[in-house]
């Protein structure tokens, strides 16, 4: 799909000619990396979520193999797939569920080890991630080397438990990645019980909006959260931020665990996943350069399917004791 409507906050920025010339300097020093003028630039990213524990293609509750999807699957399409203009994000539910429970005391838990050694960039705090309560999660937090977003998880003081924003470069490419949880999970976390509130993500996201809109040059959503809105709580669906935020090139929807290959909501670029690292949304986003910015001229994502691949034999040596120990804590269980 064409998108020249280049991100909002260019438009934005259009409508006050003052605030323009204030911002152009500024951002014409921070874009001085070389690139020449009217070259095209690519931008890819690869997106996951809802890995449910998976690490390996074996299901641990039925003790069986389960070859449609992994990590360490993943972990071979990422290989294949990456350059080094790459960004790769998960959406989060990670660590809940196929036994993920058991490795919850380890110094860093197995999922978030293939999220350390896939070199993802981001990764964006599940719903799910909050069952063990928010002590927990802080220590899941703790061992994890990609940027951790949960912009709508906040104490008492308002301070959030990770932040809600990280901007990456590519190449003199400035990318935002914005993560929240739905908040619907208001009513079925413990989270709330330990003085952490869930806000509004709209609302946080608009806040982050304006405090980095002329700091980067890509917007990009990471969200736990679906499409559509759930349990009539508002703002629980990537829709009501597409259709408020279209300054999002592209954003990441998860939770419900259906596949979106490619949807256009207000001009912004939807994909959604299957569970269990059956599947990773490969976008592919054409940059051309506009005055002191990049714009998304065109934008395409397309599915990968873990089946196709074999695990990545580095997870799988990684995750070796882990497995013995699901299937060993599983067998104890009986
Ligand atoms: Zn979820």
């Amino acid at each position: 799909m064409e998108k020249r409507t280049a991100a909002g906050w260019k438009r934005t920025a259009g409508i006050c000619l003052a605030v323009l010339l204030f911002v152009l300097p500024v951002r014409a020093e921070k874009n001085g990396d070389g690139q020449g003028p009217g070259e095209n630039r690519r931008l890819q990213i690869l997106a996951t979520s809802d890995l449910h524990g998976r690490f390996l293609p074996y299901d641990y509750v039925l003790e069986q193999e389960a070859p449609d999807g992994s990590a360490a699957q993943l972990a071979s399409a990422v290989r294949e797939l990456r350059d080094e203009d790459t960004i790769l994000v998960d959406a989060g539910d990670t660590i809940q569920g196929n036994g993920a429970e058991f490795f919850l005391g380890e110094e860093v838990h197995p999922m978030i080890q293939c999220l350390n050694a896939m070199d993802y960039d981001a990764w964006c705090i599940g719903n799910h991630e909050l069952d063990y309560g928010v002590p927990v999660l802080k220590q899941v937090i703790a061992g994890a080397e990609p940027a951790v977003l949960a912009g709508n998880l906040c104490d008492a003081g308002g301070k959030p438990l990770s932040e809600g924003y990280v901007i990456l470069e590519r190449g003199g490419v400035r990318i935002g990645l914005i993560g929240m949880v739905t908040p619907a999970c208001r009513s079925w976390d413990p989270v709330e019980r330990e003085d952490y509130a869930v806000s509004d993500p709209l609302e946080e996201t608009q806040k982050i909006i304006d405090e980095i809109q002329f700091d980067v040059d890509i917007l990009i959503g990471v969200y736990h959260m679906g499409i559509e809105e759930e349990h009539d709580t508002a703002d629980s669906g990537v829709r009501d931020i597409a259709m408020a935020c279209p300054d999002f090139d592209v954003i990441i929807a998860s939770h419900n665990h259906r596949l979106v290959e490619e949807r256009y909501i207000n001009g912004v670029l939807i994909v959604e996943n299957r569970s269990h690292g059956e599947t990773m949304a490969d976008i592919t986003l054409t940059l051309e350069p506009e005055d002191d910015t990049w714009v998304v001229s065109s934008c395409s994502a397309r599915t990968i399917y873990a089946k196709d691949y074999d695990p990545d034999p580095e997870i799988a040596e990684l995750m070796a004791r882990y497995d013995r120990r699901a299937k060993r804590e599983m067998r104890e269980l009986e």
